[in-house]
């Protein structure tokens, strides 16, 4: 879950306790004041009832009635039982038609009456004294009208907590996403920035704020970063150039010791290895030249139009100079009929480097069987396969083969630096092409490279 969403639901789970609590209390509150009323009312109406009961002058009986019927009007389901002696059989039949808890009539005194409900009735029992004489009054009623409003209090909390939820959680993901923003700019300039573009930074806002703080620091982490990768790039773009002038030469020597006529056997194999090497040797210090141009800034090389077709050919040429023995065929079956669809935009120069390295990996892990090329094209990308029936890649590894001085584990008895790959996938992506890898353990690899024709 995103730390925005999580906000978004922290805020809405603290809301929804703090709502709830006083929807509560209001409940609580409004129900123990409308119960509270009521009971007052049934309490003045059963003194009036018991008053009226210990009255022996009749006519004052009627007056007590007249006056509760007149200004205080009956209760919905109001009901009253006097009681004179409560040991009497009546007084047990009232209390059993009651069926109230013992409590209730222990707290019945002549100064607090008792209160109970019970599904939706409310009850009252007093004990009203005139002179010597006693009665106790078991009041009954329902308060049908505070009843409907504590219903229609509890419907009106339950949809106000919905609705306030509704907008609570809306406004939460809101104000997160608002708060996040300059940090998803950030995550999304960060993302853009890589080693092609190192030289880029990130726009600090005007705000004297954390997040311009952050901002600041990736800034000043990338600076430093820039001046590293600056510094390393030049020491392997001054290396391998100090580096090529004495292979050449080397090369060019070993070819001259060959030209020599009468030359022993033994003396010409040493040439012929001194040559090999030396190529081998000039080819790995291109490599290194051409990771250190593609790995800082691509744009700096110079562009043209090829066509992938010839530039195979070439890779070939090279190839057959490094491993003679090799066994590459170059099947030209598939080639598209639109010859457009063969022409890229590129640096032939790096370009003959990555496919180099990939066919010279497809000869070296394959001991020489037979390597095969094919050349075809689809709607966007001119299309290379490279098929070897070698050692193959383990399943595990396959996805870390693109990574600078990685080598898979079944390739302990081949000489290799893991410069070669990375290189190659480097200068593709330059070109805004893909490359695929397939391959089987001890079956064969397939390399397939994409490249979009002009
Ligand atoms: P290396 O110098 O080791 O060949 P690369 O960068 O060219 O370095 O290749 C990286 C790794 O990818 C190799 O070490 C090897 O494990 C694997 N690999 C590349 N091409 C092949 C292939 N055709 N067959 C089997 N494994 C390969």
């Amino acid at each position: 879950m995103t730390i925005q969403n999580k906000i978004a639901l922290i805020f809405t789970v603290l809301s929804a306790g703090i709502i709830l609590a006083l929807s509560i209390y209001i409940y609580i509150f409004a129900s123990e004041s409308i119960s509270g009323s009521f009971y007052h009312r049934l309490e003045v109406r059963a003194g009036i009832v018991g008053h009226a009961a210990l009255e022996e002058n009749k006519s004052k009986t009627s007056v007590y009635y007249d006056f509760k019927e007149k200004h205080l009007g009956d209760l919905p389901f109001e009901n009253h039982h006097v009681i004179h002696n409560v040991n009497s059989a009546r007084a047990r039949n009232i209390k059993a038609r009651l069926h109230l808890p013992e409590s209730f009539y222990s707290q019945i005194s002549f100064d607090t009456p008792a209160r109970f409900f019970r599904r939706d009735t409310s009850y009252v029992g007093m004990k009203i004294a005139k002179g010597d004489k006693n009665v106790l009054v078991l009041s009954t009623a329902v308060d049908v009208f505070g009843l409907a409003e504590m219903e229609n209090l509890k419907n009106l909390l339950v949809t106000g907590f919905l609705i306030s939820m509704f907008f609570v959680f809306t406004f939460g993901k809101l104000f997160s996403a608002q708060i996040f923003r300059p940090i998803r700019l950030i995550i999304r300039n960060v993302k853009g920035i890589n080693a092609h573009n190192l030289h880029q930074r990130l726009v600090p806002n005007d705000s004297n704020d954390d997040i311009s703080d952050l901002s600041q620091t990736f800034n000043d982490m990338l600076d430093r970063l820039e001046i590293t990768f600056e510094v390393q790039n030049n020491f392997v773009s001054n290396a391998s150039h100090e580096l090529k002038t004495p292979l050449t030469v080397i090369s060019g020597e070993a070819q001259i010791g060959l030209s020599i006529p009468g030359l022993p056997q033994n003396a010409i194999d040493s040439f012929n290895t001194i040559y090999r090497e030396s190529e081998r040797l000039e080819h790995l210090t291109n490599s290194m030249l051409s990771l250190a141009q593609t790995g800082f800034d691509g744009k700096k090389e110079q562009w043209e139009e090829l066509r992938i077709d010839e530039l195979i050919l070439d890779v070939k040429e090279a190839v057959d100079k490094i491993i003679p023995s090799n066994n590459v065929a170059i099947n030209f079956d598939h080639l598209p009929d639109d010859d457009q669809k063969l022409i890229l935009n590129g640096n032939k120069t790096l370009l003959k480097a990555a496919f180099s390295n990939i066919v010279l990996n497809s000869c070296k892990y394959s001991d020489n069987k037979p390597v095969n090329v094919i050349i075809r094209a689809d709607q966007t990308y001119a299309i290379v396969e490279i098929t070897d029936e070698g050692i193959g890649i383990p399943d595990r590894e396959i996805n870390q083969i693109f990574v600078l001085f990685f080598r898979a584990s079944n390739t302990e008895n081949y000489k290799g630096y893991g410069i070669g790959l990375p290189l190659a996938h480097n200068i593709i992506r330059m070109h805004q092409g893909k490359v695929d890898v397939h391959s089987r353990v001890d079956e064969g690899t397939r390399f397939v490279t994409y490249l979009p024709f002009k």
